[in-house]
């Protein structure tokens, strides 16, 4: 069988938040494959930990990748700052003699996203509206990397390595049976009452305040960030459409500081929030005339970071890909030649200029890979978990089903990811959101 197909039955998505389907990503060819270990956003302990604790699947798993894409470069993307890590992995790239180089980054904000990662690693630009394959590279995530490697064993995805940091006693990472509710995961930290708390489903800049507190843990859970519900993050995270909107028509004094910052503007993409809230506040341009949003990333520096008024940049941009995604508009780009900005390298944000800006510093600890147990009396497994058709069920109620096999799977011809169950037991109930399987 084939390493595409083999990642397919194992339904590996991309582990770091996005869920678009491995095999899909991998099945053409490339130049360049990026292992992506930026782990850019505060507070996440998970890429880091899984490099050193599974350093040969991992880098079998990208040599496998980088074999299957026939690339010429196989490139591991990691901050400087990450020493011991790079240490380990120089030595056993030696040992087991793979064609694999390492590029040290710098520590800012958002090296780990995919385009700003190209750019870094290759100095290529992703066109504006493109993916990484345009300019011949593949992206790929660490622990994407490592169910890579576990596919080519025949072992599915059922599990995720999961943070929980913040306002917690015991932050900590663990190992996760997809489908295990948040509040369980968050409890291992010392949170058992989440009254008064809020949760980050991901990083603090690019993960959603959780409205809800039943939520369960999918193949991309990255993490989880609690902190109290008066917290400025959390204050900022959960304004209204509204408010963003009414402030920013009434204090925006286009002082352009989120487009002189904005990590996309300056790859040389022509994305300029400030115009783009100039022609909210004035009324200036109609819809069609505000494709540029569409070329946001939404990493969220303009909001959490740039705007000295306080403004909400990122979520006006948000609501207005929303409206042209359903009114079908899409952004034309202007030109096929891009130029980052001269003044690019002095722009990068500082990770711990960020931390402390977001108010985070006092959290900003070690989250140790931790061997835990969960007691949940089920699961309840989502059927959207990817990119793409979502899955669907090939069991039905009542069946006694077993951790890693099939349980919903992707419609012929579509996108999509397969879904295994991640425990022993019998399927309870099945929706057209998810499976639910009592445990035993
Ligand atoms: S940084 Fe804030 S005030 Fe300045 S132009 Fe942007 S939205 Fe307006
Ligand atoms: S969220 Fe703001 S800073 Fe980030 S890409 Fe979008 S406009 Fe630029």
């Amino acid at each position: 069988m084939s390493l595409v197909d083999k990642i397919k039955n194992a339904g590996v998505i991309g582990a770091g938040g996005a869920g678009f389907p491995t095999h899909a990503k991998v099945s053409g060819e490339a130049d360049y494959v990026l292992l992506n270990a930026a782990e850019c956003e505060p507070l996440l302990r998970v890429d880091q930990q899984l490099l050193v604790l599974y350093t040969d699947s991992i880098l079998y798993g990208l040599d496998a990748i980088a074999r299957q894409l026939q690339v010429k470069h196989a490139i591991i993307g990691i901050k400087k700052k990450h020493g011991d890590v790079i240490d380990v992995l120089r030595r056993r790239i030696r040992e087991l003699r793979l064609a694999i180089e390492i590029h040290e980054m710098a520590d800012f904000y958002p090296a780990g996203d995919e385009q700003i990662m190209v750019y870094e690693l290759t100095g290529r630009i992703v066109p504006e509206g493109g993916i990484p394959i345009k300019v011949g590279c593949v992206v790929i995530n660490v622990e994407t990397t490592l169910n890579v490697n576990r596919s080519m064993e025949d072992m599915s995805v059922t599990d995720s390595f999961v943070t929980v940091s913040g306002d917690v006693p015991h932050p900590l990472t663990m190992k996760v049976p997809v489908g295990t509710p948040m509040k369980e995961v968050v409890a291992k930290a010392g949170i058992t009452d989440l009254d008064g708390y809020a949760v980050i489903d991901g990083g603090p800049m690019m993960g959603r305040v959780l409205k809800d507190m039943d939520a369960t843990v999918m193949k991309k859970t990255k993490g989880y960030i609690v902190l109290r519900t008066e917290h400025p993050l959390i204050v900022k995270k959960t304004a209204t459409d509204r408010t963003a909107f009414l402030e920013g028509r009434s204090a925006c004094e286009q002082c352009r500081m989120c487009t002189d910052l904005c990590p996309r503007h300056l790859i040389g993409h022509n994305l300029n929030p400030h115009k783009i809230m100039r022609a909210v506040k004035y009324n200036l341009a109609r819809l069609e005339e505000l494709t540029q949003a569409n070329l946001c990333s939404q990493c969220g520096i303009c909001t959490l970071f740039s705007c000295p008024a306080h403004l909400k940049p990122h979520q006006i941009n948000f609501m207005i890909k929303q409206q042209l995604g359903a009114n079908k508009l899409r952004y034309t780009p202007l030109t096929e030649a891009y130029h980052a900005s001269a003044a690019r390298d002095y722009r990068r944000l500082p990770v711990k200029r960020l931390i402390r800006h977001l108010g985070l510093y006092a959290f900003d600890k070690p989250a140790p890979m931790t061997d835990v147990t969960f007691a949940s009396p089920e699961v309840r497994i989502s059927l959207h978990q990817h990119v793409g058709a979502p899955a669907v069920a090939v069991v039905a109620a009542g069946d006694v089903v077993i951790k890693g096999q099939l349980i919903a799977d992707v419609p012929e011809g579509t996108l999509g990811a397969a879904v295994h169950a991640s425990v022993n037991g019998m399927v309870a109930s099945i929706t057209d959101q998810e499976i639910t399987i009592k445990v035993g």
